[in-house]
């Protein structure tokens, strides 16, 4: 399994990939965009996860 797919939207990823750094993991995706989205959610999680 050496192909590596986007994490954001499941597509193909070349060179160009970024990685997002989310709690202890490391995901790629294919576009800043998918990365900055990936990132608020992240947080979004983390911020609900505090309020308990
Ligand atoms: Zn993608």
């Amino acid at each position: 399994m050496n192909q590596r797919t986007c994490a954001a939207c499941d597509c193909e990823l070349d060179q160009q990939s970024i990685k997002v750094k989310l709690g202890d993991k490391t995901v790629e995706v294919c576009c800043e965009e998918r990365a900055t989205a990936l990132g608020e959610a992240e947080a979004a999680r983390n911020s609900v996860a505090n309020e308990k």
